[in-house]
């Protein structure tokens, strides 16, 4: 089968790979349909973030349909539409009752193998899902697989980011970062009717797509938002980027006593503020991967409402077969690039 494997730092292959077998009882094969290039493969793709094995099929996004059942499979037949967690999660250890789905016990991130150990990614035609019954969700009704490809990561990792903000209607959130992830959170907080939203970005495009969703865009390069955020204090930031300098802003821009939510991956072994410096601020910082699983239920409404406005987000849509391609553009925000989504049948429709 084709599929998109890292091979080293910005070294992408297409390669024909073993098609994924049933190795677990409870493991499900899923046909992929479409497959999204996240900002957390730009990490590993950048080197940033260091451990994953040379030939590992990259991608944690996805949607398709089941094509195999592993024999305790109760759940799913051969068929099944699915839309995926970008981790599994058995639903029952301790994290996922608490509802830290991300933190599962037995769970997996898609698209991590480190020295022979994990799961292999998405962007490819099949994909093995172990824990079946309790990490795929089945595909809604009158939402488009784009949508739903959205719900599985971004749409829910932005969701998870304003949640944790703690906002409130008469609250004033900034977003740093106007990726596929920050403006989920722009979308999130708007829907959740928040007073005033800013939107933190240098990449014009990005900054346009945010104020559609109904956010004030600060371009960095014109702008200073540390020096407007002197005269309106902002009660929490959502950190969408990982990146140094991004965590510096979040943490200059709140006020005191003010919440700063990263939802961004770092790959830094310090933190941009010191101790102290959180301590004269009366800083709550929270951070941590999203648990999408858990999220779900509340995320897929949204996805279902603003179906329209998440597939406008797509801003390249390509057979897997141009998935090197698909990594560049993402990367290196050219072409006006904001999301990218692969096919591996391209004659799929939406
Ligand atoms: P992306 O790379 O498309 O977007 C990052 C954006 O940040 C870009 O538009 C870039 O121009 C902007 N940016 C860079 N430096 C900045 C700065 N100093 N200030 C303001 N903006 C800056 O990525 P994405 O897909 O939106 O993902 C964003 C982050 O979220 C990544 O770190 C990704 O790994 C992470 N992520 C985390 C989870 C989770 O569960 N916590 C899930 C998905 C993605
Ligand atoms: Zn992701
Ligand atoms: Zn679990």
């Amino acid at each position: 089968m084709l599929a998109l494997t890292f091979q080293g730092v910005e070294t992408l292959r297409l390669v024909d790979a073993a098609e994924p077998r049933i190795e677990d009882p409870g493991d499900v094969i899923v046909r992929v349909r479409l497959a999204g290039v996240c900002g957390s493969d730009l990490h590993v793709y950048h080197g940033r973030e260091r451990g994953l094995d040379p030939g590992t099929i990259l991608g944690h996004e996805f949607v398709g349909e089941v094509a195999a059942v592993g024999p305790e499979v109760r759940r799913w037949k051969r068929g099944d539409a699915v839309l995926s967690p970008f981790t599994t999660s058995c639903g029952d250890c301790g994290p996922c009752r608490a509802g830290l789905t991300s933190r599962c016990e037995r769970g997996r991130l898609f698209g991590w193998r480190e020295n022979g150990v994990g799961l292999h990614g998405g962007q490819a035609e099949l994909v093995r899902v172990p824990l079946a019954d309790s990490t795929l969700v089945r595909m809604p009704r009158g939402v488009s697989s784009e949508a739903a490809l959205f719900a599985g990561d971004v749409l829910a990792t932005g969701y998870f980011g304003v949640d944790a903000a703690g906002v409130r209607r008469e609250s004033t959130l900034a977003v740093v970062g106007c990726g596929p992830v920050g403006l989920m959170a722009v979308l999130t907080a708007a829907d959740l009717g928040v007073a005033a939203i800013w939107a933190i970005d240098r990449v014009p495009e990005r900054l346009a797509i945010a104020a559609r969703l109904g956010a004030t865009p600060i371009d960095l390069d014109r702008d200073d938002p540390v020096a407007l955020a002197r005269g309106t204090p902002i009660d929490a930031v959502v950190e969408a980027v990982g990146s140094p300098a991004a965590a510096r802003l979040a943490f200059d821009l709140v006020r005191p006593g003010g919440t700063v939510a990263a939802v961004g991956v770092h790959t830094e072994p310090h933190f941009a503020f010191s101790p102290g410096e959180a301590y004269d601020k009366n800083l709550t910082y929270r951070a941590g991967r999203c648990p999408v699983r858990h999220y779900l239920e509340r995320v897929l409404p949204l996805a279902r409402r603003y179906d329209r406005e998440l597939q406008a987000l797509v801003s390249h849509r390509l057979p897997l077969a141009d998935g090197i391609r698909g990594y560049e553009l993402f990367a290196g925000r050219r072409e006006g690039c904001t999301k990218v989504v692969l096919r591996p049948r391209p004659e799929d429709a939406g």
